[in-house]
């Protein structure tokens, strides 16, 4: 009879096994983040953090950094963001064409090329004529960076030499001390100084938005090709910066608070000036005759803008023949390297470009093959070197997403995205209402934990 009091009831058992997970995962927890060697007893605390009191966003972009390029050398500082944050397991996806302007745009913006306007490094206005190249006059810069949107709901921002954001908009004029002007000479390590002294600013001018830009590693894999030993020291270096940045933060006590976000705009692959590698427009003459003078680009993306002259009729139809003809050319077997090149009314481009909705967008658009060139004649040039810009289809155009921070995930992988999704995800993490943009607006779920929790809900799912 007494027996039975010393058995306990199904359910106290269960409540107090219970106990016993939650608390054993606790531990585990604590553990781990010990393990990190990022969060002492002593500046452990209960999030949201005291230190800043609200969340901010450091955005680093090392250009040309291709997927990839982490495994060519020890990179321990990137390996510490990849172990302790969320990472774009294949890669982060560029936008095509996957050149630097386009691209470092479109991650400010959340809109392809076709919709905030840079629609490639270079390009002529067809019609005033005026050449974009790089400048920053406001008529070319569509949509809305993240800058932009910070600002005009009333958070402050830094931006440090990031492509488009010397150019004024809405509530952003681009003041100096927020904002230097860009000068591809000053040192990596005088941004990566210059971005932290803002958090030694009084609490209320620190901003809630930093976006760095660094040249390398594309610079090295420009001139030298992505498998030469010049860029593995300039990946190196990359990584040293990230080392820098990270030690800042960790100095200040704020390394666990800041949502620290490195990615790049594109990758690389080799390209060679020479015949075996190249595919040459005047192979065509039998079919169709190219004029240079048509020409606006022609390799990674070759770009033609017939110029008819103003009286000839059915354009459209005109340009279609071109096209017509130039593919029959190109799939006769007859024309060297004719089966990398294809070519298309930009109508008629693959949906999955979305490049066709900009009249500033050429009419003809010819998609080259990875790590072929298009020019119009023969030279005896035989040099190698790196190249981007090429269908963003490709692994090697491929870049890298790391993102660490309280929202971020410990230790997660996730499947690679199109980096138009990238504006929301910052947008979310600062609270800030998204301007219309060509990302997801669930994307941020997918990537972030959510609003207010803290990183220890991960083990408790
Ligand atoms: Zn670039």
């Amino acid at each position: 009879m007494a027996k039975t009091k010393n058995v306990l009831s199904p359910k106290l058992s269960l409540i107090l096994l219970n106990i016993f997970i939650i608390a054993t995962i606790a531990a585990v927890a604590n553990a781990g983040s010990n393990d990190l060697g990022s969060r002492s007893s002593k500046t452990r605390r209960p999030w949201p953090f005291k230190k800043l009191n609200k969340s901010v966003v450091l955005m680093i972009s090392s250009d040309g950094f291709r997927f990839g390029y982490q495994f060519k050398t020890d990179t321990p500082n990137i390996d510490l963001l990849i172990s302790g944050g969320t990472e774009a397991k294949s890669g982060l996806i560029p936008v095509f064409p996957t050149m630097t302007f386009p691209n470092h745009y479109s991650i400010a913006t959340g809109l392809y090329p076709a919709y905030h306007g840079i629609i490639m490094n270079t390009f002529t206005d067809p019609v005033t004529g005026d050449v974009f190249n790089k400048g920053l006059q406001p008529k070319w810069w569509l949509g809305e960076p993240l800058w932009v949107t910070a600002v005009n709901q009333g958070l402050k921002a830094v931006t440090y030499f990031w492509p488009g954001s010397e150019v004024p908009k809405g509530s952003w004029t681009c003041p100096k001390r927020y904002c230097p002007r860009f000068n591809n000479s000053v040192p990596l390590e005088e941004r990566v100084d210059s971005v932290l002294s803002h958090f030694d600013h009084p609490e209320d001018e620190i901003p809630d938005l930093l976006m760095l830009y660094f040249n390398e590693p594309d610079k090295a894999g420009h001139n030298y090709g992505p498998d030469d030993p010049r860029l593995t020291n300039a990946v190196s270096r990359i990584d040293k910066m990230i080392g820098r940045v990270i030690e800042g933060l960790k100095k200040r006590e704020i390394f666990d608070e800041v949502h620290v976000i490195l990615l790049g705009d594109h990758g690389m692959v080799t390209n060679c000036e020479c015949n075996e590698k190249a595919i040459y427009t005047d192979d065509l003459a039998d079919w169709i005759k190219i004029p240079a003078a048509w020409i606006q680009s022609y390799s990674p993306v070759l770009a033609i803008n017939p110029l008819w002259g103003e009286n000839v009729e059915n354009q459209g139809e005109k340009n279609a023949e071109v096209v017509a003809k130039m593919n029959e050319a190109l799939s006769s077997g007859k024309v060297k390297n004719g089966d990398f090149l294809k070519v298309y009314l930009k109508e008629k481009l693959p949906e999955r470009l979305h490049y066709s909705e900009s009249y500033r967008i050429p009419p003809i658009i010819g998609m080259v093959g990875e790590g072929l060139m298009v020019r119009q004649n023969r030279t005896n040039s035989q040099e190698c070197y790196g190249d981007h810009g090429f269908d963003n289809k490709f692994f090697s155009m491929r870049t890298i997403f790391v993102g660490h921070g309280s929202r971020f995930r410990r230790g997660k992988k996730v499947p690679s995205f199109e980096n138009v999704q990238i504006y929301s995800v910052v947008a979310d993490i600062l609270g800030l209402r998204p301007a219309p943009n060509n990302g997801s607006s669930l994307f941020p779920l997918s990537l972030l934990l959510p609003f207010g929790a803290t990183r220890e809900i991960e083990y408790e799912v």
